[in-house]
Order: C-alpha cells, then structure tokens, then sequence
C-alpha cells in the first residue's frame, strides 16, 4: 500500500495590499496574558522604518531586529531562544517574523525550539521535532522563497545546511501584504523571486510530480511568467509574485526540489552564497536537465538586465570542491526527486566538479 504523506498546510491566511493593519487584532485573542510577550523578529532593514511604528506592541512585548545578511544559523536560534527564555519567567505568546525567507525561518526555528529541549542542530532532518512549536506568524517582505508555506525552516548548522522539516515547522497563521515588498531592490527581487520560478521548474519536471504539486506549480509558473515577461502595474505585480511564491511553496510542499537546490546548498555551505542567487548561478549552467526552464530563464534575466557574478568558485581548493560536491550529494531525495531512482547513474563528484567549475 502506498504511504501517502498527511501534510499540515497554514490554517490561517490574510491577503490584501494594506492588511498589516489587521495584526493587532489578529493577535490579540491569541494572546495567553499579559506577561507572556509577542515577540516580533524583524529584518534590521526595517530598523527606524514607518513599518516598526505599525507593529502593535502590548504590554511587554519585543522586537528583535535581525540582519539578513547572513542565512539563518542553528546557534543563532540557540542564542535567541535562550535570550528569550532568561529575559521572560513565561514563555512567550508567539513569535512573528517579518521579513524574508530568513526571518520567516529563523522565525520558525525560534517558535520550536522555545518548546523542545536540546540544541537547533538535533533536529534538522525529517520529523524529529517532537512537540508542537508555540504559536508563530509569518510576514513575508519579499517574495519568492515560499517559507511563508513550507514546513521546514533551513538552517546552517554546524554540519551541515538542512531543514528542520516537521509538521509543527508550519506557521499558524500567515499575513501576505503585498505592499511589504515595496522596498525591495530590484536585483533581489530579481533572485528571490528565481527561487520561486526554480521551485516550479524542479517540482514540473521531477519524478516525484504529482497532480496535486503540479497544479500548485503550473499557477505559480504562470504567475511568474506575468511578472517577469509581461507589462503588469506595479501593485499588480506585488499581489501576483506573493501569491506565486505561495504556489511555488505549496508545489515543493508535496514534491521536491531539484538539481539547483542540491548544488546550491553546497555553494551556500562553502561560501555563503545567498540561497536565491545561488540558484540562479548554478540554474544558469543546468541546460541538460531544464532544457525550457533554463531558455526561459535567460529570457527573463535578459530583459531585466540582470548579471550574475562570475567566477565565484575560480580560486577554490580541491577540498573546497570536495566538501561542496559532499554537501550537494547528501541531499538524495533532491537527486531523486529530479532524475529517478538511478540518479547515481548520472550524478557523479566529477559530473558536479564539471558544473562547479563553471560557477
Ligand atoms: P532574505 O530574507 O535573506 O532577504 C534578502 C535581502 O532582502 C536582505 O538583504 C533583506 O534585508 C532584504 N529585504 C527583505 N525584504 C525587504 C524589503 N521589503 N525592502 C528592502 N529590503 C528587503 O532573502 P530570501 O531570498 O527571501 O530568503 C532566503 C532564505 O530563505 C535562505 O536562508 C533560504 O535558505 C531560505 N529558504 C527557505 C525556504 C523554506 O521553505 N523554509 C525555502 C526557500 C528558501
Ligand atoms: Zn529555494
């Protein structure tokens, strides 16, 4: 008998230009008493922003403002959460993260490790969370990464980069409020929202498609062939790259991912590539396994002028090499997800050497 996957999706979603208004009142009947805080984790670009003057604190509660200049690590959550834990006798009333796919995951990793004991780094893999997180928002401010859906927070730990992937990882609630992304600049937008194109490309062409995946994943295609290929107004484009990236997120949720996440991880464990370029900078070389995908993806990097880096990985070691080659190849369902069950047939250190090296 096949075993299907029973999957938490978010069970609460605002969507609308203008809705971060409605957080007050959304909290409120979620708050426990008034000395178990919400606090709210907030990307530092934000920091003395008309955006912070519209959060509403009660009581005693807090922001955090956190950098995303680096993608989120398993000790940052250690430090954040024990910060939280020695500065309020409660635990708090939840964690609201507004920002990107960092904040969204820090967010996230921060909501369940205030409820399971050990270190962030025990439980990044697949189903090793075993109570339920506290109660966590997410506030996407740039669209594309889909961690606004997803139920995994990635995390850079000390071994390794991987999700903790659970049921209890999921938001309970999800504000999408396109105007949020107003500030974003144009070359981010430009790689984030690659992410979410990648998603549907990996998840549209993988073994492991599936109705219900692929038809989350044609809408977000589309979505983002409006915004990046079309003539749209610019609201109009806000509201269909949130609602894209929610799809792409919603597609991978029941599929996977593919070749460009696997290698990309490796660039990102090595070097700190951020995960959306990474993607684009190895997507750009993936010809023989997204033949369309990688056509169209030129097309949409021509027309907004984008120009990835070069010769990030020029100067590498062989042992810088091998530990990126060790970090892609350890991500299997990836590998099987995009080319089968043989995938060891086709992927070998050398192949992904070959596909480094041009990066
Ligand atoms: P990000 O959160 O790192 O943000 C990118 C940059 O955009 C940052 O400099 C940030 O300050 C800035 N920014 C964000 N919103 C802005 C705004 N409104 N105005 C101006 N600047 C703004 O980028 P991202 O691409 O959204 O997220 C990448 C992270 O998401 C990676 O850590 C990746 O691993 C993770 N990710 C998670 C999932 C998941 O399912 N959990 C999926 C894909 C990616
Ligand atoms: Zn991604």
């Amino acid at each position: 008998m096949t075993n299907y996957k029973n999957f938490p999706m978010v069970p609460r979603v605002i969507f609308g230009p203008g809705c971060f208004d409605q957080l007050g009142e959304i909290l409120l009947p979620k708050r426990i008493h008034s000395e178990a805080p919400f606090i709210f984790l907030v990307d530092d670009v934000f920091e003395g922003s008309p955006l912070v003057s519209r959060i509403p604190l009660m009581f005693n509660d807090q922001i955090i403002f956190i950098s995303a200049d680096e993608e989120p690590k398993t000790d940052q959550v250690d430090v954040l959460v024990e910060k939280i834990k020695f500065q309020y006798g409660a635990l708090p009333s939840g964690i609201i993260g507004i920002g990107g796919g960092t904040l969204l995951d820090l967010a996230k990793a921060v909501a369940i490790m205030l409820a399971n004991p050990g270190k962030a780094y025990e439980y990044q893999g697949w189903d090793l969370v075993k109570k339920p997180s506290i109660y966590h928002v997410g506030i996407p401010t740039i669209s594309g990464t889909g961690a606004e859906v997803s139920r995994t927070t990635v995390l850079l730990g000390p071994e390794k980069k991987l999700g903790i992937n659970s049921d209890f990882t999921t938001f309970d609630q999800v504000l999408l409020d396109p105007e949020l992304t107003k500030g974003v600049p144009k070359e981010q937008w430009f790689y984030t929202g690659m992410d979410c194109y990648i998603h549907c490309i990996e998840s549209l062409n993988g073994t492991f498609l599936n109705a219900f995946s692929q038809s989350y994943g044609e809408k977000a295609l589309d979505l983002c062939k409006e915004v990046y290929l079309e003539e749209l107004q610019e609201g109009d484009a806000r509201d269909k790259l949130m609602m894209a990236s929610w799809h792409g997120g919603m597609s991978i949720a029941y599929s996977q991912v593919g070749v460009a996440h696997a290698m990309s991880y490796g660039l990102s464990y090595l070097l700190g590539v951020r995960h959306g370029v990474g993607n684009c900078l190895v997507f750009q070389h993936l010809e023989e396994f997204y033949p369309e995908g990688v056509a169209l993806f030129n097309a949409m990097k021509d027309r907004h002028h984008i120009v990835l880096p070069e010769g990030i990985c020029k100067n590498l070691t062989e042992d810088d090499f091998d530990i990126m080659i060790k970090v892609a190849l350890s991500l299997e369902p990836l590998w099987e997800n995009a080319l089968g069950k043989e995938w060891r047939k086709q992927i070998t250190p050398d192949k992904l050497r070959s596909i480094y090296q041009m990066i």
